[in-house]
């Protein structure tokens, strides 16, 4: 199932996709989509509404450096030159403001000179939880959605943490869909700018998977319906400005695209 939020000529509602590609439709969810959702028997055709960012999350709790090769492009090598080392994940949080929905401008603004895309697969969690087990994270998970963890790289380099640099209005555009029965153990991350394409990878190459990421976060902090869990960006990253369009597209989930604008 693919779930989402849409705001239509009624309001703003969650609502389930269904149709063939070019003709869907959405049916609205009488409350929230977690669980067994229930419907309210009004439905609108796609195009006839607006796609918003999938879900209201009360935090986005991000993995830093989960792909070999984009340790390695930030500089992250090993004392021997040689080899990456797998250590523990290291997390951060974007704020829930920081959120966007699909097609929302990504608003640079003027105190940083470079701000990247990070393309990424996210995963939304379904249920309150603490202290889950990898084996079991597929039991607090509601689905998978596609993000873009926006960062100014260069406050990022400057501030020695990244509450800043990762936490601008507009830095975690999210969406359009959460799938909800999806094996993304291995599946094609790209990112393109301009429809040139800057990432291309696998989730097969995360250092840590979606269930050790989840244990490891839920070790920590008790996660609640609607949270969103950023699993880490593979290498390619680079900066995007003013005029450019980003388009991240995780396969079997879909793609997330957004203008680039300098704030104004
Ligand atoms: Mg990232």
């Amino acid at each position: 199932m693919r779930l989402g939020r849409v705001a239509s000529p009624d309001g703003v509602a969650f609502v389930a996709v269904e149709g063939e590609q070019g003709a869907e439709t959405v049916r609205e969810i009488a409350e929230h989509p977690f669980g067994n959702p229930t419907f309210t028997g009004r439905s609108w055709p796609l195009a006839d509404v607006r796609v918003l960012a999938p879900i209201l999350a009360s935090k986005v709790i991000c993995i830093g450096k989960n792909y070999a090769a984009h340790i390695e492009e930030m500089g992250g090598v090993a004392p021997d030159g040689t080899t990456i080392k797998v250590a523990d994940p290291v997390i951060f949080i974007k704020p829930n403001t920081s959120i966007i929905g699909p097609e929302v401008p990504i608003v640079r603004p003027p105190s940083s000179e470079r701000v990247d895309y990070e393309g990424e697969l996210a995963v939304v969690i379904g249920r309150p939880c603490k202290d889950v087990k990898a084996a079991q994270a597929k039991d607090v998970i509601l689905g998978y959605t596609v993000a873009n963890d926006v960062t100014a790289r260069d406050q990022q380099a400057a501030d020695g943490q990244w509450t800043r640099a990762k936490g601008y209005d507009t830095f975690c555009p999210l969406g359009p869909w959460i799938t909800t029965d999806a094996d993304v153990s291995d599946v094609e991350i790209r990112t393109e700018l301009d429809g040139v394409v800057k990432q291309q990878s696998r989730t097969s190459l995360m250092l840590h998977d979606v269930g050790a990421v989840v244990e490891w976060i839920s070790a920590v902090m008790t996660l609640l319906p609607g949270d969103v869990i950023l699993t880490g960006t593979p290498s390619g990253v680079g900066p995007m400005t003013a005029g450019q369009r980003v388009s991240v597209t995780v396969e079997g989930i879909g793609t997330l695209s957004n203008p680039v604008v300098d704030k104004q």
